[in-house]
């Protein structure tokens, strides 16, 4: 007997992953059909021209690229401004900038255009919220309220409604209060580190080149903007964030110059400054009952190599691949099989993605005798060695 539903899916949270969900299922030829509602109590608004670029940045692998284009995203956000970068370079607190064992990746050297793209993530989310609206999803600006998960339906409650669905997309956050609901909390481990972020201005042209130095204390990362300036991402312990956020500005910048070696000359505090926690996780269940994890709400990586809306972005591609497949079988798409497949698949992936993050990490920041020195060699040996750089660009763009 079929339960009367409300929407065949219900996707909690919209921001960049779920708004992606949302946009993939509307405009997907297999799965276009399906009624999709989502709750966000605080959608993405598409910034006015005169609007200077949001402190969060993300650096978008090729296949979420792809996937953006694929909804129709891309050219709003094309249009706010986006840097791809063609070079990267990486090196050790300890090493100079210009030494051997700098490692260069090099977008020419695998025939690649760029290694990525560094994108506005307020316009990512507007943009792809608008593409799933104009596509027919239903927007409910609303926070998730209750969530009942049974075999025959979903109840999703709403200040004063019940939507009943056949399956629920959890793409809610860190936090994610579905998990709460569905009695699915696990302990998240915070990094002893948090991320300062801001824009500067550079006294040198940045040239398309995404840099990063391992300083002993954490990772700090200068991306190119479009508009000239860099986007600072520095992960460093909380009391130097403490610190670097109350400083006075020409001090901090002075500090993320010496910091960054000087690369590109002398930097300019250009926004306001900003912390964030740091913090790994990976569920043990990306799915139950009629109900699925995405995003931030099913992993959380330390952000030294920008993957995690890049990995966001894939939950979102296989769970809707896993959906329509589910549709041509004849399935139920709440079925315990089509969810089983993308959690599956997904939280290997991911837990993969994860232990390797860590593990840059935990070698770049341990300061045990002897293991600078391998670091460094590490580094100069990658540098010499073209084909491992290849994989690891191909790894890094989605496209191995
Ligand atoms: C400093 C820093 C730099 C980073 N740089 C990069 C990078 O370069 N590249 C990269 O790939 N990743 C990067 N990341 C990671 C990236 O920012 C996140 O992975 C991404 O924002 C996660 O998106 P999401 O949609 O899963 O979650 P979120 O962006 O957290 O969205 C969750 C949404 O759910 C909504 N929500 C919450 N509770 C409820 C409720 N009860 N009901 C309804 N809705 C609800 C929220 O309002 C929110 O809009 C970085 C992270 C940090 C901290």
């Amino acid at each position: 007997m079929s339960v009367r539903t409300d929407f065949d899916v219900v996707i909690v949270g919209g921001g960049m992953v779920g708004a992606l969900v949302a946009a993939l299922l509307a405009t997907s030829p297999q799965t276009k059909a399906l009624t999709v509602a989502v709750l966000e109590p605080h959608p993405a608004r598409e910034p006015l021209a005169s609007e200077s670029m949001d402190l969060r940045v993300s650096a978008l692998s090729r296949a979420a690229e792809t996937l953006l284009r694929q909804v129709g995203a891309w050219p709003s956000i094309e249009a706010r401004g986006v840097c791809a970068y063609e070079r990267m370079m990486v090196w050790d607190g300890d090493a100079p900038a210009s030494g051997a064992d700098t490692l260069w990746f090099d977008a020419a050297s695998v025939g690649e255009p760029n290694l990525g793209t560094i994108a506005e993530n307020r316009s990512i989310a507007a943009a792809t919220l608008a593409c799933a609206q104009r596509a027919g999803v239903t927007m409910f600006h609303s926070a998730l309220q209750g969530l009942t998960l049974s075999p025959a339906v979903a109840e999703v409650m709403i200040e004063g409604r019940v939507l009943r669905t056949r399956l629920v997309v959890a793409a809610d956050g860190a936090k994610s209060p579905t998990r709460g609901f569905a009695g699915l909390c696990e302990p998240i481990t915070d990094y002893p580190q948090q991320a300062l972020i801001a824009h500067l201005t550079p006294q040198r042209a940045h040239g398309g080149v995404a840099r990063q130095r391992f300083l002993a204390t954490g990772p700090v990362a200068l991306l190119p903007l479009a508009d000239g300036r860099v986007s600072l991402v520095w992960s460093t312990t909380p009391e130097e964030a403490a610190d670097l956020i109350a400083c006075e500005e020409t001090a901090f910048a002075a500090r993320v110059t010496q910091a960054t070696e000087g690369v590109l000359g002398d930097l300019t505090l250009s926004s306001p400054r900003a912390v964030w926690p740091l913090r790994r996780f990976n569920a043990r269940h990306y799915s139950a009952t009629r109900s699925v994890w995405v995003g931030d709400a099913a992993h959380l990586v330390h952000p030294l190599a920008g993957q995690g809306v890049n990995q966001g972005f894939l939950d979102a591609r296989r769970l809707v691949a896993e959906i329509a497949r589910a549709l041509q079988a004849k399935e139920d798409l709440g079925d315990a099989r089509c969810l089983g497949r993308y959690a599956r698949a997904r939280l290997a992936e991911n837990a993969l993605m994860g232990v390797a993050l860590d593990s840059l990490y935990r070698l770049f920041t341990a300061r045990t005798p002897g293991v600078g020195q391998i670091r460094r060699q590490a580094l100069g040996m990658i540098q010499r060695m073209e084909w491992v750089k290849g994989l690891l660009i191909k790894r890094a763009l989605g496209i191995s």
